[in-house]
């Protein structure tokens, strides 16, 4: 059975979490389908419930920097002046992982992609648990991203352990994907930041020639 929580039984939610259920939660760009980050088992279950192949890596949720730094081994000069600007929001940034990052979660690379989403019940959610969340969106692969619980509801239910109704989501865009491990950051899948926010922060930003279009974004896994 599949529960469906308010914003007052956040502390439900965060106990599943806890204990390595799946629990899908609104953020300001899509629903998310979470998972206790550093439980392996946990974030498997999310790749079966989503029938996502496994060498898609997740973004990991996080509430505060101190989750940061033991997630990662560096944080680049570039990073802290991206997150001082745009976070907490749509931004998702890719760091060399640590080796507290399970495999599952990177898809077998060495980074881990992270952000820290802007939505309050999101944040809360991520604070009460205790623990990063490993989130992609909330929905089968190959279906549209869910943008309200409505949907997360009609396409999960019975999958997961539960739905937390915080409403509609802002962005409706996923997040925009950076990597700034190497000497240009290289943006990787555009979002609700944009290519021109970024390039007046950072100067020099390369887009990858595989990068997902705006037009495939939201029809995309
Ligand atoms: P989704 O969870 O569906 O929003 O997708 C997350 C996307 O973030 C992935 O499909 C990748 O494009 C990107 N991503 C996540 N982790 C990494 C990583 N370590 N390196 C590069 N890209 C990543
Ligand atoms: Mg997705």
């Amino acid at each position: 059975m599949t529960k469906l929580l308010s914003f007052e039984q956040l502390n439900i939610g965060a106990e599943i979490l806890r204990k390595g259920g799946l629990v899908a939660f609104p953020t300001e760009t899509v629903y998310g389908l979470g998972a206790n980050a550093l439980n392996e088992d946990a974030v498997k279950n999310i790749f079966k419930a989503k029938g996502r192949p496994s060498d898609n890596p997740l973004i990991v949720h996080i509430a505060d920097y101190d989750a940061l730094n033991e997630l990662v081994t560096e944080i680049p000069e570039k990073a802290k002046v991206l997150m001082d600007k745009f976070w907490p929001g749509p931004l998702t940034l890719v760091f060399k992982k640590s080796e507290k990052v399970p495999e599952t979660v990177s898809g077998g690379l060495d980074t881990v992609a992270i952000r820290m989403p802007k939505k309050p019940v999101a944040l809360e959610l991520i604070k009460l648990s205790g623990v990063p969340v490993a989130a992609p969106s909330a929905n089968t692969s190959g279906k549209p991203s869910p943008t309200k619980a409505q949907y997360v509801v009609d396409d999960m239910s019975g999958k997961i352990d539960a739905i937390i109704d915080g409403g509609n989501c802002e962005v409706g865009l996923e997040s925009t994907v950076l990597d700034i491990t190497g000497d240009v950051p290289k943006l990787l899948r555009p979002g609700g930041v944009t290519f021109e926010q970024l390039t007046e922060v950072l100067g020099e930003v390369e887009k990858n020639s595989n990068v997902m279009t705006m037009k495939n974004l939201h029809h995309r896994e």
